[in-house]
């Protein structure tokens, strides 16, 4: 096991004592839906869900894949539930977003990876709030010929899917993943629609260096990825990989000057980044620029 280390003052972590994160909760619950803010333990969960910006979680809360960082249970998961779509789209409603980020576990048991049940999501809740803007966090579909293409033809705002670390190290953090199948992904999702944002992220202090970081930047932006995110590793709990090192603030900065350098149209790089965080505000501002 990997003792968790204890966090520095940077990494800050508001309680969830609002009333408006309650009511985020109820129309969660009510909705019987899964949120990554919860599954992944997020320590941004009390200032997000205070501006019911939740992450949903779809295709149930058991992955088939087993990444070291991550703290989503691993096993054999349930069937697609088919009326997910318009649950997912009726909390969108409830909670009024403007923006929405959708997620899901990995789903190798599927023959489409999931991608269809994606497309059905985006497509519930198009119908449903027509002015919301749809962000879905794919997984990778590695090996699911057309998976990528399904969620591309129903048309989201922003296609993210991250790397989340540099290739060294996806054998020991992402076993069952391949680099160079994300990034491939990414390019495909340009190749068939130019005008979708399309975006990343990665985690730092698994152990990477600096030019590791750098070159992973201008792989994504070989791959013409628009938007970037970089935030802290946190170890979920002594079985996950270990924290390498806490990555001081004034670091993040730096990185987030080079990535804007590099081209990307949209960086957020700070201790507390996380995927899905502030992704309303970041988008919003894009669509007013
Ligand atoms: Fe949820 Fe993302 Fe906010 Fe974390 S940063 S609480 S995962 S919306
Ligand atoms: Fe967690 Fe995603 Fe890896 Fe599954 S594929 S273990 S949900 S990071």
């Amino acid at each position: 096991d990997n003792p968790v280390q204890r966090k520095p003052d940077w990494i800050r972590v508001k309680a969830p004592v609002s009333k408006d994160y309650h009511e985020t909760r109820k129309i969660i619950r009510d909705n019987n839906l899964h949120t990554v803010c919860e599954e992944a333990g997020c320590p941004n969960i009390g200032e997000c869900w205070a501006k019911k910006h939740a992450t949903m979680m779809i295709m149930g809360d058991t992955c088939t894949r087993a990444c070291t960082f991550c703290n989503v249970a691993t096993g054999k998961p349930e069937p697609l539930d088919v009326f997910e779509p318009k649950r997912v789209a009726d909390a969108v409603a409830q909670l009024g977003l403007r923006h929405v980020v959708i997620t899901s576990v990995d789903r190798d048991d599927l023959p489409d990876g999931g991608a269809g049940h994606f497309a059905q999501v985006i497509r519930a809740i198009r119908h449903a709030t027509p002015e919301t803007s749809i962000e879905v966090l794919t997984p990778d579909f590695l090996r699911k010929d057309k998976a990528v293409e399904k969620v591309v033809e129903a048309q989201p705002d922003v296609f993210n899917h991250n790397v989340e670390t540099v290739p060294r190290l996806y054998v020991p953090v992402r076993p069952g993943s391949r680099y160079y199948a994300s990034l491939r992904l990414l390019d495909r999702v340009k190749e068939m629609d130019p005008e979708m944002f399309t975006k990343s992220g990665m985690m730092v202090g698994l152990g990477e260096t600096k030019d590791e970081v750098l070159q992973v930047m201008d792989d994504l932006r070989s791959a013409r990825v628009d938007f970037l995110t970089v935030g802290q590793y946190l170890q979920p709990s002594a079985k996950h990989h270990p924290v390498d090192r806490f990555v001081p603030p004034d670091e993040f900065q730096t990185l987030e000057k080079r990535a804007y350098n590099k081209g990307f149209l949209m960086v957020s790089a700070s201790p507390m980044t996380r995927s899905s965080y502030h992704a309303d505000e970041d988008f919003e501002r894009l669509r007013e620029a």
